[in-house]
C-alpha cells in the first residue's frame, strides 16, 4: 500500500522533502475489530490549502484540523471505491467522496459518516473533489449565505481561478452581478475573462498599488468581497468597500506559511462603512449537500458553469501538487489522480 507520509512538520513554505512516499502491506479486508469501518481504494485526492494547517504542530483536537501524525499518511478529501465494508450503508463497489481518507492507495476509514455515496456519474468523478465536493459547497454557501448578494452588485473575488474562486465568480455572474477577479499569472487572468466570464480580471503580482488596481475596476466601490487570500489584499479591499458591503472571510492563504501574520491597517473602514465581515467553515453546510446538488448539477449539465481542474498523475506527484498551491502552480482545482479504475 503506497502512502504519502509526513516526515516532519513544515516550517514556513512547505517542501517536498517534508514528505516521503513509502510502501506498506495491508490486508484488503476491514479488520474484525473495526466493525463500522469502510476500506477504500483511492481514486482522486483533493489538494486543499487547509492541509497546511495540519502540517504544523497545533494543540487543535478536532479530527479534521488537528496535526498530522509524523510517520503516518496525511489525509483529507478524496474520491474512492469501496473495497470492503463493515457498515450497512456502504457495499463493495460503491463510489464515495468524503474526508479523513488517507493519501494512500487503500485507506481504512473508521468514521463512515464522513463519506457520501456518489449517485451521479454522468459528470467526471474527479469533480467530487471540487465543484461537486467541498470547494463547491464552500463557494455556494459562502456566496449565498454569507455575502447576501443582490442582482447588479459589484463582486470581487481573490484567488479567483482556483477551486473555490472560479465557482464564486460564475455563480455571481449567474446572479446578475458585476464580477472582477484577481489571480497570479497572465494565463489565469485570461481564463477568468475568457472561460469563466468574469467582467474583469487582473494579475495582482503585477500591481504594485493594489488600492489603485481596485479603484480601476471598482470606481464606485465593492459591495461583496469573497476573501481567499488575506494580508495586503484585504487591506486594499477595505479601502474600496462600499457602504454596507459584505466580506465573506473564506480563507487567507497568503498568511498560512508566515511565522508572523501581517497586520491589517485599514480596519476602521469596517466601522464607518458598516461593513459586515464574516468567517465561515464549509463543514457547517454539509447537511445541506442535496440542496447544493440540485443547484449545481443542472448548471454543469447545461453548460452554465464550467470547471477547470489541474490533475497530477500518481500518488508520487502528491507532495509537489499539494505544496504547489502555495506558489500558485495550480491552474484550477488541484487534484491528484491515484488511479481511475
Ligand atoms: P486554490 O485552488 O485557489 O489554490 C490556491 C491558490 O491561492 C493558488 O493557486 C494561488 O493562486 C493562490 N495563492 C497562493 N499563495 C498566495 C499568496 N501568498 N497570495 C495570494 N494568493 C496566493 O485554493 P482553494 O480554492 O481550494 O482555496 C481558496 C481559499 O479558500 C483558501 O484560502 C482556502 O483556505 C479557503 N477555503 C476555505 C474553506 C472554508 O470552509 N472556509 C473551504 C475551502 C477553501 P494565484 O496564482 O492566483 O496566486
Amino acid at each position: 500500500n503506497k502512502q504519502v507520509v509526513l516526515k516532519n512538520y513544515a516550517c514556513g513554505f512547505p517542501k517536498e522533502s517534508d514528505f516521503e512516499v513509502t510502501t506498506t502491506t495491508i490486508k484488503l479486508k476491514v479488520p474484525e475489530d473495526s466493525k463500522n469501518a469502510v476500506l477504500l481504494k483511492t481514486l482522486y485526492l483533493s489538494c486543499d490549502p487547509y492541509l497546511r494547517g495540519r502540517m504544523r504542530y497545533t494543540p487543535v483536537t478536532d479530527p479534521d484540523f488537528c496535526s498530522y501524525t509524523l510517520g503516518s499518511p496525511i489525509s483529507g478529501f478524496a474520491v474512492a471505491t469501496v473495497v470492503d465494508s463493515g457498515h450497512p450503508d456502504f457495499k463493495k463497489g460503491d463510489l464515495v467522496w468524503g474526508r479523513r481518507v488517507g493519501w494512500e492507495e487503500y485507506s481504512l476509514v473508521t468514521t463512515p459518516e464522513c463519506l457520501t455515496k456518489i449517485l451521479h456519474i454522468d459528470v467526471p468523478l474527479s469533480y467530487y473533489t471540487g465543484i461537486l465536493g467541498m470547494p463547491g459547497i464552500t463557494a455556494y454557501f459562502g456566496f449565498f449565505e454569507i455575502c447576501s448578494p443582490k442582482k447588479g452588485e459589484s463582486v470581487y473575488v481573490s484567488a479567483a481561478s482556483g477551486a473555490v474562486g472560479q465557482l464564486v465568480g460564475q455563480i455571481a455572474k449567474l446572479m446578475g452581478c458585476y464580477v472582477v477577479g484577481s489571480a497570479g499569472s497572465k494565463e489565469k487572468v485570461e481564463l477568468l475573462k475568457s472561460k469563466f466570464g468574469f467582467d474583469g480580471a487582473f494579475n495582482y503580482k503585477e500591481e504594485h498599488d493594489l488600492d489603485a488596481a481596485l479603484k480601476r475596476y471598482f470606481p464606485e466601490g465593492i459591495d461583496i468581497y469573497f476573501e481567499n487570500v488575506g494580508g495586503k489584499m484585504l487591506d486594499a479591499v477595505l479601502l474600496n468597500m462600499r457602504l454596507r458591503g459584505r466580506i465573506a472571510a473564506c480563507g487567507m492563504i497568503s498568511q498560512y506559511n508566515l511565522h508572523q501574520p501581517e497586520t491589517i491597517q485599514n480596519l476602521t473602514n469596517i466601522v464607518y462603512k458598516r461593513i459586515r465581515i464574516q468567517g465561515f467553515v464549509v463543514m457547517d453546510y454539509f447537511d445541506q449537500y442535496s440542496k447544493f446538488l440540485d443547484f449545481i448539477l443542472p448548471c454543469i449539465r447545461e453548460g452554465k458553469i464550467v470547471y477547470v481542474e489541474d490533475i497530477a498523475e500518481g500518488l508520487e506527484s502528491g507532495p509537489a501538487a499539494l505544496i504547489g498551491l502555495f506558489s500558485g502552480r495550480n491552474i484550477g482545482k488541484q487534484v491528484v489522480k491515484v488511479t481511475d479504475e
